[in-house]
């Protein structure tokens, strides 16, 4: 049978290219996404214009009755379930005395909590199989200070924190959990960096440039396949030396 990868958050972005390359390596995809119905379904048409199957599964990873109900979703239609990508994630960068509740609570939400309920069901279907590969997308943020984005490094320190200790946990079940941590990659989520700053960090990066959705798709895919087989537990930064 054909293996199944569910991407969270893979109507644009980062999501929509590790869904692309998944889907070239010959996954069936499942396109999870929130809000953007119209560009979840096109990123659902250029996978099967690659040849494999794909469906589109509205859910907002940060509620749990809506995650469930996705994973119940996905199994019935592609009958079994070998990567999960958590991807879906907000940046909403503020300095410690100008951050609202409301904005706090949406990054934890969806990018912690909607990191654990999704693993949690990938899991859940996994463990029966004994396989499964569950890939976090972190940020270069959670290793590196980066001032306004207390709140997001925050978020994304956590995420590296739950891949060693789901590592660890699901380690005897046949299921290896790492992360990618990219630097600033050309996407929607940059945009909403003002250009001076944007300047600002091409300078401070050694290799000059932001890189691509598709630098990291490139990693999740490798992450993915069998010549990786045996590492689990940890974060690959990419960030074209910015780190350093
Ligand atoms: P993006 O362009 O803003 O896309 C975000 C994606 O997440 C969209 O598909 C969006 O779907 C989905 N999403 C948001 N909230 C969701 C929710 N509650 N439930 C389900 N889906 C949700 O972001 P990106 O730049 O591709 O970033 C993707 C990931 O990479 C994030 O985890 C981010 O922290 C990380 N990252 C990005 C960068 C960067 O420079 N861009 C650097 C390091 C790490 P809808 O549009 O349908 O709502």
């Amino acid at each position: 049978m054909e293996k199944t990868a569910l991407v969270t958050g893979a109507s644009r972005g980062i999501g929509k290219a590790i869904a692309l390359r998944l889907a070239k390596d010959g996954y069936n995809v499942a396109v999870n996404y929130n809000k953007n119905d119209s560009l979840a379904l096109q990123t659902v048409n250029e996978i099967k214009n690659l040849g494999v199957e794909a469906e589109a599964f509205k859910a907002d990873t940060s509620n749990i009755d809506e995650v469930k109900n996705m994973f119940h979703n996905v199994q019935s239609t592609f009958g079994r379930l070998d990567v999960l990508v958590n991807n879906a994630g907000v940046v909403d960068d503020a300095y410690l005395l100008m951050v609202r509740q409301d904005s706090l609570e949406r990054s934890l939400d969806i990018n912690i909590k909607g990191y654990i309920n999704c693993a949690q069901q990938a899991a859940l279907k996994m463990i029966s199989r004994k396989s499964g590969k569950i890939i976090n997308v972190s940020s270069v943020s959670s290793v590196l200070a980066v001032e306004g984005q207390s709140v997001y490094s925050a978020t994304k320190g956590a995420i590296n924190s739950l891949t060693a200790t789901l590592a660890k946990e699901l380690a005897s079940r046949g299921i290896q959990v790492n992360a990618v941590a990219p630097g600033f990659i050309g996407t929607d989520m940059l945009k909403s960096i003002p250009k001076d700053l944007a300047e600002k960090y091409v300078d401070a990066i050694p290799m000059k440039k932001f890189g691509t959705a598709e630098d990291v798709a490139n990693v999740v895919s490798q992450l993915c396949s069998d010549d990786f087989s045996y590492m689990t537990g940890q974060v690959i930064v990419l960030d074209g030396g910015l780190s350093l």
